[in-house]
């Protein structure tokens, strides 16, 4: 079967045949053409985030851990100390960056099955009024839970710290507004909701902080202020772009403004979700987050209890029939993922469970059921 398997993961994800096509071009990186580009996806982007006249855009190579680690060197000083609170995979891997960095850290622990509380945060800071930043992880990709942006935003504006948003798996599909939430940096790729393919990521920064970062970043390659400055002084990326991913990202932002921008991006996702968590319910499968707490971007669902159950036997069945799952991240629980998100809707994600089900049928296991 040479038909592309539908990825049911959080990036790299399903993307639309428009957007493989924008990538059959070569582009000189210096040329008008390409400069192009990379401004219409900057302001783009901003429009997404209601930040024209407050912030800027600075896009970097890579995958999008290396857009939060350029974000912390480059916008928490060198004695800055960072608050991280942790509720999942994600977050521990910000609070190791950052200590990796050289930067002090504090790690507030949140149990993984409920969201981080802004109140806690709040007396975190009250406490130690060394801190200078907080790290949050908008939706935490390793459970799917989402956490409470504006509150930590007004609790970071309240007592004036820092705050860094790592929207990976959020930005494009949950509403964010930077006329209305506070923060520093935000942090996503062009591989999550936006429907590009893997390659880049980009930060915002709040223009008043702009200046004042500039000598923070101990890395080269990772100065999210000198990529700025060079971008706005030439059109160019700093150092080799990634061109092929920033075309694809265009003429995917293109279809995402097309369909309806964030608000029709989010129904669909919701949408997603809503036929995977029925589906997989009627199968006796349970998830492991409240529904009130799970965003619509990725579901951990318990693994079955039945003896036959094998992660790897499970995914090669649904791989066969045409559907690329996702391990679980937890440590405590045997767990697996379904993401909701890239250019897929209702039609694909009842298939999936169609697929799972007819997996679970082969696997000589009834039902779902985890235990109890
Ligand atoms: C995908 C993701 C990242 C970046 O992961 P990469 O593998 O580096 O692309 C960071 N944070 C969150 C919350 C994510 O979902």
């Amino acid at each position: 079967m040479d038909r592309d398997r539908i990825l049911l993961t959080p990036g790299p994800l399903t993307t639309t045949l428009r957007t493989k096509l924008a990538m059959l071009k070569d582009w000189g990186s210096w040329d008008g053409d390409f400069i192009a580009i990379t401004a219409r996806v900057r302001r783009r982007l901003l429009d997404i985030l209601h930040g024209h006249g407050s912030h800027v855009v600075v896009p970097l190579q890579g995958s999008g851990t290396f857009s939060v680690e350029a974000a912390v060197a480059t916008v928490v000083p060198r004695d800055g100390h960072v608050l991280v609170p942790d509720n999942g995979a994600y977050c521990k891997r910000a609070a190791r960056l950052a200590q990796m960095m050289g930067r002090r850290v504090t790690v507030l622990p949140t149990g993984e099955d409920r969201p981080v509380a802004a109140d806690a945060v709040a007396a975190a800071l009250r406490a130690d009024p060394s801190i200078t930043h907080v790290v949050l992880i908008h939706c935490e990709t390793g459970t799917g839970v989402e956490n409470p942006l504006a509150a930590v935003a007004a609790v970071c504006a309240e007592q004036g710290r820092g705050l860094i948003v790592d929207a990976m798996s959020s930005f494009a599909a949950l509403p964010i507004d930077a006329r209305q939430v506070r923060f520093d940096a935000l942090v996503a790729a062009s591989g999550k909701c936006l429907e590009g393919v893997p390659g880049m990521g980009f930060v915002f920064l709040r223009e008043a902080i702009v200046a004042g970062c500039a000598g923070n970043s101990q890395s080269l390659a990772m100065d999210l202020h000198e990529q700025n400055v060079y971008m706005n002084k030439t059109g160019q990326w700093r150092f080799t772009p990634p061109t092929h991913v920033l075309a694809a990202l265009d003429e995917a932002i293109e279809q995402f403004v097309e369909q309806g921008g964030q608000p029709a991006r989010l129904a669909r996702y919701a949408d997603n979700y809503r036929t995977l968590a029925a589906g997989m319910q009627a199968l006796g499968f349970r998830p492991f987050l409240d529904p009130q707490v799970q965003a619509p971007i990725i579901v951990t669902f318990h693994a079955p209890a039945h003896p036959a159950y094998d992660f790897k036997r499970f995914y090669e069945g649904a791989k066969a029939r045409g559907f690329i799952l996702y391990p679980g991240k937890l440590t405590q629980v045997e767990t697996f993922r379904v993401g909701c998100i890239g250019a897929i809707g209702r039609n694909e994600m009842s298939q999936a469970v169609a697929a799972v089900a007819d997996t679970l049928r082969e696997m000589g296991i009834p039902g779902g059921a985890p235990a109890p």
